[in-house]
C-alpha cells in the first residue's frame, strides 16, 4: 500500500490534532508498510483494514489558564464533522444528506490557525456560536460575504441548517441546506 493513498483520507483528519506534516509522513509510511507485511501472509486476503490510534495530549501554555487548556483538548465536537468530509474516510451513514456544493464550500473554508492569542483576539473576540474567545490550537474561519469570524467547526455546523451569518444575518452562502434536522452534536 502506498502511504500517501492514506494520506489522501487520513491526512485532513490528522492536520486537525495540529500534527505536523513530517510526523503525519512518518505515521502513515508505519501504517502502509504494517499493512504490507500482513498482506504478505500466504493465504491472507489482500485488503487489510488500517486502524490508526492517536493519543492525543493537551499542553498548558505559559501564562494560560489550566481551564483554557483542557476546554482546547480535540474532542470530536471540535472537529470538521466526518459527514461533511468531500471524501469519508469510512462508510458515514447518519446525517449525510448535506448538498454536495454546500459540503465543498464548507471544505474551501480557510482555517486560520491561532498559535498567539493575542494575534487570535485580532482575528475573532469571541465565536458568536458557542460564545467563547479563541484559545491556542483553534482554527478560525470568516464569513467570505461580511468577513465575520467562528470557529471552523462551530461555523460549519451551523450552516449546514441555516444559509445566514449568525451575526449579521447576510446571506453566507447561496447553497440551501437539504437536512433540516442536522443537529450539534459529536
Ligand atoms: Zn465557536
Ligand atoms: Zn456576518
Amino acid at each position: 500500500m502506498k502511504w500517501w493513498i492514506l494520506k489522501t483520507y487520513l491526512g485532513d483528519r490528522l492536520e486537525e490534532y495540529w500534527m505536523p506534516d513530517d510526523e503525519i509522513e512518518n505515521l502513515l509510511v508505519g501504517a502502509a508498510n504494517f499493512a504490507d507485511e500482513r498482506a504478505a501472509v500466504p493465504g491472507r486476503r489482500r485488503e487489510i483494514p488500517v486502524v490508526v490510534a492517536v493519543d492525543v495530549l493537551t499542553v498548558q501554555q505559559d501564562g494560560e489558564l489550566l481551564s483554557a487548556a483542557v476546554s482546547r483538548a480535540i474532542r470530536p465536537e471540535f472537529m470538521y464533522p466526518l459527514e461533511l468530509w468531500p471524501r469519508p474516510p469510512v462508510a458515514v451513514t447518519q446525517r449525510q444528506d448535506v448538498c454536495r456544493p454546500l459540503k465543498s464550500f464548507l471544505w474551501s473554508l480557510r482555517k486560520i490557525r491561532v498559535t498567539d492569542v493575542e494575534e487570535g483576539l485580532r482575528v475573532m473576540e469571541e465565536c458568536h456560536i458557542c460564545l467563547n474567545s479563541p484559545t491556542i490550537g483553534d482554527r478560525i474561519s470568516l464569513i467570505p460575504n461580511c468577513g465575520h469570524a467562528f470557529h471552523n467547526h462551530c461555523l460549519v455546523k451551523w450552516l449546514t441548517w441555516s444559509e445566514t451569518c449568525p451575526v449579521c444575518r447576510c446571506e453566507a452562502h447561496p447553497y440551501r441546506p437539504t437536512n433540516p434536522y442536522y443537529m450539534f452534536g459529536p
